[in-house]
């Protein structure tokens, strides 16, 4: 179906009243650049419900007059999955109108609430139960936990509590025909059948639209301990994880490897010595936490600090001894993005490997990089945990960033990626599919796999109503 270029939205002005309905070009923009600005999407509208009844009636009335759809969270999402196609006629559906935390039930540890809830606003909520929401990334403070659902986020402390998929006890979803799946139990256990929710976790908004989530919670952290380690060469990553694991009796959250090369953008972004340094292997966060304080975390660091030196794994380490010191670590990692932009941008590719395989991913990439594109300079920075790297190429002095993307992308990204898949691992982590990774869905995947996902969209969304062209 072709477009006129000012549909008619008046039904869904009707439904959603005042501020329902987004139209100026000037407001548009937001929701319509992805995050990285590679792609410049295009909406007749943008729809912002209040209620799981009003995105049910969007869904009916989108079908009814032909629009697409494309659910959107905080739009912080690295692989345009949430941007409008050009050309498709498709509305954007915002849920930052449904941010109620619904309930908090600090004896049973879960929180519920819509899916617009901004991230950082549900750990708030769960902190001021004295309980921990440990989903936790850099985009918290504008990412919303649809979103989260959507991508199956993971993030600083999947190492101890795993990401999105593994937090997620039941979900409320609007269906495709305008069905409502509800499944916002607290229940732990309830094998009645396929664990349905699964299939909408990770689905990028391509099955339905997420408007409720009920999350796992733990006892509130109300004690930290962080170091800094400075890696030996040829410091075997997994293995010092491994040792971290059973040294502090799995009491570590954070476990972030930062390479020199991320280290020294940030320097040159402060333009300033930061006052820690990487080893010749790099550099670690680690952060121990513990929801008691008869806990002797800091000795149990200590302890650990020093069997991974005996192992000549780490060269040295810094201790954070005040909060602030604590917090400045934090920020040192926290701030490689936008050192990596402000030196010029790069390109992410975002792979994962299984744990066991960081280090030998590392010394391969690398080297393949070395080989096919000399002078490239890397940033790799990640969350062990989940075994997922950013593996980022620079774009050198001068070159336009796009036309690099594109080079790299059609070129020595597919060796990178070949490195991941041939160690078990794989060419999509943290972002997903979206609209930027889809034809590598179709190239690397294998064809049953491809059929199964197929068949499953067929049968959810015979239309092709929710969110077409993203990941297939
Ligand atoms: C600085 C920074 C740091 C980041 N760090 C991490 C990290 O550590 N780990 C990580 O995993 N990601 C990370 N990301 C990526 C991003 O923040 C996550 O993918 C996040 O989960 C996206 O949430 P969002 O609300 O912004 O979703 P959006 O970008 O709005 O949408 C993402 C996808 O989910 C779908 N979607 C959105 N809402 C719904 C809904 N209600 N129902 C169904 N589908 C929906 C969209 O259609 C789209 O396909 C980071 C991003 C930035 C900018």
């Amino acid at each position: 179906m072709s477009f006129p270029p000012s549909p008619d939205l008046s039904p869904f002005h009707d439904l959603l009243g005042e501020g329902g309905v987004v139209t100026d070009a000037a407001s548009l923009t937001r929701y319509t650049h992805d995050q990285r600005a590679l792609m410049q999407g295009q909406t007749p509208g943008v729809l912002r419900p209040r209620s799981t009844e009003e995105v049910q009636e969007i869904v009916r009335l989108a079908a009814r007059h032909g629009f697409g759809l494309v659910p959107q969270g905080g739009n912080t999402g690295y692989v345009g999955g949430a941007t409008p196609e050009p050309g498709r006629g498709q509305l954007v559906v915002s849920l930052e109108r449904m941010s109620r935390i619904r309930s908090v039930d600090a004896t049973g540890f879960t929180l519920a609430c819509d899916a617009g809830t901004i991230l950082a606003d549900a750990q708030a909520a769960a902190e001021a139960h004295g309980c921990l929401l440990p989903l936790s990334l850099g985009a918290e403070g504008s990412c919303r936990l649809g979103g989260n659902v959507g991508t199956n986020a993971g993030g600083l402390q999947v190492l101890r509590y795993g990401m999105t998929r593994d937090l997620v006890l039941g979900l409320e979803v609007v269906l495709p025909d305008g069905s409502l799946f509800s499944d916002v139990r607290t229940l732990r256990k309830n094998n009645i059948g396929y664990d349905l929710k699964q299939l909408f976790i990770g689905a990028e908004g391509t099955l339905g639209i997420v408007t409720g989530v009920v999350l796992k919670l733990w006892p509130a952290q109300t004690q930290r301990a962080t170091a800094w380690m400075q890696l030996a060469a040829d410091a075997p990553i997994p293995e010092i994880a491994a040792l971290v694991r059973r040294e502090t009796a799995d009491l570590a959250s954070t476990f972030e490897l930062i390479s020199a090369s991320s280290l020294g953008l940030v320097a040159a972004m402060r333009g300033a010595d930061l006052g820690l340094s990487a080893g010749p292997g790099g550099a670690v966060l680690l952060e121990l936490s513990a929801s008691s304080p008869r806990i002797p975390l800091e000795d149990i660091l200590l302890g650990t600090l020093e069997a991974l030196m005996e192992a000549g794994h780490v060269e040295d380490a810094v201790l954070a001894q005040s909060e602030r010191q604590r917090r400045e670590m934090w920020t040192i990692r926290e701030t490689i993005p936008e050192a990596e932009k402000h030196a010029g941008g790069s390109v992410k590719l975002d792979i994962a490997v299984p744990t066991s395989a960081v280090s030998d991913f590392l010394a391969r990439a690398g080297a393949v990089v070395a080989e096919h594109a000399p002078g490239t300079r890397l940033s790799f920075y990640g969350h062990v945990g989940d075994g997922n790297i950013h593996f980022n190429l620079m774009v050198p002095a001068g070159r336009d960033r796009i036309a690099f993307t594109a080079e790299v992308e059609e070129g020595i990204a597919h060796a990178v990626y070949a490195v991941a898949i041939e160690l078990g691992g794989s060419f999509s982590a943290e972002y997903g599919i979206g609209r930027f990774k889809r034809d590598l869905l179709g190239r690397y995947g294998d064809a049953v796999r491809l059929d199964l996902l197929a068949a499953v969209k067929r049968a959810v969304d015979p239309a092709g109503l929710m969110n077409a062209g993203a990941m297939t």
